[in-house]
């Protein structure tokens, strides 16, 4: 979701560059600055609700805002546009050359891009020239390599949006992504789709404006690169051979290697059009009658990375992975209590909707104090869904918390407050650069406290933008098992937390899972989809996960 907030975000980012950049007011460059950072991170869509309800954004930025999501752009930007040369504007990316000297380098060096400005500091031409020493030159070329590493990969989230935009905007008569993206990786470098269509898609997907540049054109393969930069290839498959087509293309390269020489070892051969005995076709159209055929299960995509499935599929060993529609809760959820921007009642109405057993509530305890919580304010919110319960029979509230691991290990409350709830997620928030004993003492300790049911966000990355806490995980999870405490894959996009290396190092230490949807808005209850990707990715199965289970084997589970 909230394509149009990332938007709308960038271009009044790219409006308070601009507006530095032609000598505007300092102060209103950081209220725009300010303002695009709100919307960006604002839960809620904005071309769906006031973009005035985003703190920072007041009338001028809101027109401006409005404007853009009614065409794209808004007047005072394109003024701007106008102003500024495009080569100056595209050398402002590089996050170390300030705007000054872009110019410069634009007007005396012709350098018209990152690209140019890195082959310009390799090739020398910009030694000895005034202002720029060997260290700024150094730091420079450090902002090109940036620019570029960040612009190759995106987080699941990002671009299963972009896909999904893309196929509905395509008329084709079948159309998948396939790719890392159907393995449900964590960061997606390309978008892969592949279509069942007449040639003239191509033409159809060339004129999308999300297309900011054609990178390579044909009948059978068309490469753009998206305005939000990432590529996405589309490919032309015959109707017959779909299922080679998916197979082949949704990789990884490695899985398709083993099962390759399967195929060979019978005398058969696999491409992307099926496989083959000489001229013969054995299976082409859906990839089960091709794993059928090889003799061996069907592999799930996520699955689909070298790491024993083959052996295991050939053996009928591969265990069922477990599936969305597997969870029948989510016991890791905000309300506008604290951060969330939904109601408690909107919230519980929302996941009744999406058919749940249970729900836990767990808004953020005192200790996180931007947030403001007291225990008479969790304690009144224990009475307000006590009330609401009456109104779903079919679904088991949950009160719940979210409590802080303090840098000792300890949590915002006491026992006898602890008590009261009916599940407690830890998670750290704080003091991410411990040392490694330190840290993995501190989850130890978490894990020790009766209370704490599940660990929230383990390793707290941030993809892109935080690095994940150093501990000793086999420790930790050892500790885990020991005790009882499930580890979270939290499938909010950008943290994908545990990632499915370490779900699987975890499970093979015996600890159990809770795939949380960490919502602070309604949209983001779907966000479980990546999550189970995630723990499809590390085998888990539906024993594995708590909130697959019923309620009473939960409730047993949570308070033994
Ligand atoms: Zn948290
Ligand atoms: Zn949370």
């Amino acid at each position: 979701m909230a394509r149009a907030n990332e938007e709308a975000a960038a271009a009044l980012q790219e409006y308070a560059e601009l507006f530095a950049l032609t000598g505007g007011d300092a102060f209103r460059v950081r209220s725009y600055q300010k303002a695009a950072k709100a919307i960006a991170g604002f839960p809620e869509d904005i071309s769906a609700t006031d973009v005035r309800a985003v703190p920072g954004v007041g009338e001028a930025i809101a027109k401006k805002m409005e404007e853009f999501l009614q065409r794209g752009s808004f007047r005072q930007l394109d003024d701007l546009r106008g102003r500024v040369p495009e080569g100056v504007r595209r050398l402002t990316r590089v996050p170390t050359l300030g705007p000054k000297t872009a110019i410069m380098l634009f007007d005396d060096y012709g350098i018209d891009s990152p690209a140019a400005l890195g082959e310009a500091i390799t090739a020398g031409r910009l030694d000895g020239v005034k202002g720029l020493g060997p260290k700024t030159l150094a730091n420079l070329l450090k902002g090109v390599e940036q620019l570029e590493q960040s612009g190759r990969r995106v987080h699941i989230g990002v671009a299963m949006s972009l896909a999904e935009q893309v196929m509905a905007s395509l008329s084709a008569e079948r159309v998948a992504y396939a790719g890392s993206l159907r393995r449900m990786k964590d960061t997606i470098g390309d978008v892969d789709i592949l279509a069942v269509a007449p040639e003239s898609i191509m033409e159809e997907f060339r004129a999308q404006p999300y297309v900011a540049e054609v990178i390579a054109a044909g009948d059978k393969k068309t490469s753009v690169r998206t305005t939000s930069g990432v590529q996405v290839d589309l490919r032309v498959v015959p109707a017959a051979s779909w299922g080679a087509a998916m197979q082949y293309f949704t990789g990884s390269k490695e899985h398709n290697v083993a099962i390759r020489e399967i195929a060979v070892k019978k005398g058969w051969k696999l491409s992307e059009y099926g496989l083959f005995e000489g001229e013969r076709v054995i299976a082409s159209e859906s990839e089960e009658e091709i794993y059928a055929a090889l003799g061996m299960q069907y592999v799930p995509p996520p699955m689909r990375e070298d790491g024993g499935e083959v052996r295991a599929a050939l053996r009928g060993e591969l265990p069922e992975p477990v599936r969305l529609d597997d969870l029948r809760g989510d016991l890791h959820t905000h309300t506008d209590l604290t951060d969330g921007i939904a109601s408690l009642e909107d919230m519980v109405a929302a996941a009744s909707a999406r058919g749940y057993s249970y729900y836990a509530v767990t808004d953020h305890a005192p200790d996180l104090t931007m947030q403001r919580m007291t225990l008479d304010k969790a304690l009144a919110q224990r009475e307000r869904i006590a009330k609401l319960q009456s109104s779903y029979p079919g679904m088991r509230l949950l009160h719940g918390t979210e409590l802080n691991i303090a840098p000792d290990g300890s949590v915002d409350w006491p026992a006898e407050v602890l008590r009261g709830f009916d599940v407690c997620v830890a998670s750290v928030h704080s003091h991410f650069g411990m040392p490694r004993d330190e840290m993995t003492r501190r989850f130890i300790t978490a894990c020790e406290n009766p209370y704490v049911d599940i660990i929230g966000h383990p390793t707290t990355r941030k993809i892109g933008k935080r690095e994940p806490v150093d501990a000793d995980w086999d420790a930790v999870f050892r500790a885990a098992a020991r005790t009882g405490t499930a580890m979270e894959i939290d499938s909010y996009p950008d943290r994908s937390d545990l990632p499915s290396d370490l779900v699987r190092l975890a499970k093979h230490h015996g600890v159990r899972f809770s795939i949380d949807s960490d919502s602070h808005a309604i949209p983001h209850l779907a966000h479980q989809r990546f999550g189970v990707g995630v723990a499809q990715r590390a085998w888990l199965t539906t024993d594995d996960v708590i909130n697959t289970w019923p309620l009473e084997r939960l409730q047993a589970f949570l308070r033994p």
